[in-house]
């Protein structure tokens, strides 16, 4: 069981090598870099791992096909090769997914140019692809998804990217930074910063730290700090006196419906009809999210959510497209948003900026990274920690390094997973380890989310009666998942469990509402919450459930 005020010991003891702030997936994979070359590593983050953009994401590990139109194919080639390297080190969390992308008499772009993007998109990799596309005729087309619109199709590619899940990405890669002695510090905020000498003018030498949990503070001393808070970059910055911004974050939101409202038997790639925006409906095992859109946005991070003007516009892209469907507003079980940590280029339109990287050095011992993908956060943090050991070694250099080993190491999910990808003789494993206590689908669902864990998990609800318990009837998901969160995966809030470590947020039909507090009751048990702190995390968690149906009350 993680101990908060162990690690806050060790945390105010120790002198690292490097402080990463914010713990998405930019910060969590610096954290796992820099851990497995020998630097001492703390990553503070102010609320839990992933919290921010990297639970929120349209969840694809992909090249960027779209990239291809804008000339960007030196972010293509970076993209592919990293989905190809996440689909070894992570195989159980990084799927492979059809994409049908129907082109259609008024198709901002024409079959001939999409069939030729296709074929650099997969040379790029040298072909080394798992599958290679395939065209069809729009008669086929209409026998494959029967509900899309067949007026005007002349046809569709069908191409193969990954889909993920996010936040459990970050989480094992989170996982895997603190099993190489990297310090995760959840739940604790960076407040301002700390520079050597008596008069304080000395170069910066730590941050300010207050435990959001316990509301005590401390001082982290690091002798490189990495601001790797993604939309926050900017309120960062100023933490440490830099005025002015680098970012500019645009907001993207998704909405989520039952897959019988929608059901798509791949990925489906659309142009919106009101700008050409493209867009994905993706299935998503019982469910079909839709999204995203691209706006400016400006307010606090935290706050973030849809409006009904941002559903609305989604709801009329699957008008246009699935018009046998009829989607409305009330087929919307769950909305998120999220923030794309952009760097702003001076673009006019939001979809123009760039998604490409930057590391910013604006003091000596400071790094700012932003911009970039979830796809390409392995190589993006390998690049960070080699600043770093620049400016450590003019600091007097570090302890003995081991060579960079992300790209061969396999996530903790990964390790003991088939050679050959097969879930179901994984499902199989678990299903029998678990000696009768969970059903079939059940057991798929801990292999497919928590990869080879899944089969310890399933193990050890051997003779436990109560966490072998389904939380609800139409969900896989059995009370036991809430106890490994929390031994195994320091879920620390009833928020960490409900959305990003489950995903109960996203596809319970009701958000999770009908079981929320038989799950905040055992978190309550393991974590010894009073009747306090229990009613005040039902709070939050519903207050969060509300931010995301806020559009429904809109006028
Ligand atoms: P974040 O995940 O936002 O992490 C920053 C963290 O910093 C937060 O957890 C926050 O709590 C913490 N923090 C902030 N201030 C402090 C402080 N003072 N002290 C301590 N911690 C602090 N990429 C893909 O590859 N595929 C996709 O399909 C895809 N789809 C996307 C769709 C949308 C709508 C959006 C918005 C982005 C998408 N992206 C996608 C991009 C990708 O999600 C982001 O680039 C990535 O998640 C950014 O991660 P990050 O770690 O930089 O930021």
């Amino acid at each position: 069981m993680y101990d908060r005020s162990a690690a806050n010991q060790r945390l105010q003891s120790t002198e690292y090598d490097l402080v990463i702030i914010g713990g998405g997936i930019t910060g969590c994979g610096v954290g796992r870099d820099a851990a497995r070359r020998g630097l001492k590593v703390a990553v503070i983050e102010a609320r839990d791992v992933a919290f921010g953009t990297s639970s929120r994401s349209s969840k694809l590990i992909h090249g960027g096909l779209r990239y291809l139109e804008q000339a960007e194919i030196g972010l293509v080639w970076e993209a592919v090769n990293e989905r190809r390297i996440l689909r070894k080190i992570a195989p159980h969390l990084v799927n492979e997914q059809g994409f049908l992308f129907p082109i259609y008499k008024t198709s901002p772009i024409k079959l001939w140019f999409l069939k030729a993007g296709l074929w650099v998109y997969e040379a790029l990799v040298l072909f080394r692809v798992h599958k290679i596309h395939s065209n069809f005729s729009a008669k086929k087309v209409a026998d494959l998804e029967p509900l899309l619109a067949t007026e005007g199709l002349i046809g569709s590619p069908l191409y193969w990217d990954c889909t993920t899940d996010d936040a459990r990405l970050t989480l094992e890669t989170a996982l895997d930074a603190r099993s190489n002695g990297a310090e995760m510090g959840t739940y604790r905020k960076v407040k301002g910063f700390v520079r050597e000498g008596a008069s304080g003018e000395g170069e910066i030498a730590g941050v300010k730290v207050q435990d959001a949990l316990t509301g005590e503070e401390f001082l982290v001393k690091g002798r490189c700090i990495v601001n790797a808070t993604g939309p926050w970059s900017d309120r960062t910055r100023a933490l440490f006196g830099l005025q002015g911004k680098k970012l500019r974050p645009t907001k993207g939101i998704h909405v989520v419906v039952d897959a019988k409202r929608l059901p798509v038997r791949y990925a489906v790639v659309l142009h919106h009809p009101d700008d050409g925006r493209l867009l994905f409906a993706v299935p998503w095992g019982g469910r079909t999210y839709i999204g995203t859109t691209d706006t400016d946005y400006e307010g606090d991070p935290a706050d973030v959510a849809a409006t009904r003007q941002d559903v609305d516009y989604l709801l009329r892209s699957c008008a246009r497209f699935f018009p046998k469907a009829q989607l409305g507003r009330e087929d919307i079980i769950a909305t998120w948003a999220g923030l794309r940590p952009l760097v702003s280029t001076g673009a006019e339109k939001e979809s123009d900026v760039s998604r490409e990287h930057e590391i910013f050095e604006e003091h000596e011992g400071l790094l700012t990274i932003a911009g970039g993908k979830i796809t390409t956060y392995r190589r993006m943090s390998a690049e960070v920690v080699d600043r770093c050991l620049e400016i450590l070694a003019k600091r007097g250099g570090t302890a003995t390094l081991h060579p960079p080993n992300t790209h061969t190491s396999p996530l903790p999910g990964a390790v003991g997973w088939s050679a050959n990808d097969d879930h179901e003789s994984m499902a199989e494993k678990a299903f029998e380890a678990a000696q009768g206590a969970i059903e079939m689908d059940t057991a798929q669902h801990l292999v497919n989310q928590y990869g080879a864990c899944g089969v310890e998990l399933a193990a050890g609800l051997v003779g436990k009666a109560a966490a072998s318990v389904r939380l609800s009837a139409d969900r896989p998901e059995v009370l036991g998942v809430v106890d490994w969160a929390v031994r195994r995966e320091f879920a620390q809030t009833l928020s960490d469990v409900m959305v990003r470590r489950t995903q109960f947020f996203f596809k319970d039909a009701d958000q999770g509402l009908g079981f929320v507090q038989q799950v905040a009751g055992r978190m309550g048990e393991l974590l010894g919450w009073d009747a306090v702190r229990l009613a005040s995390e039902l709070a939050d968690y519903r207050a969060e459930v509300g931010l995301s149906r806020a559009w429904s009350a809109e006028e």
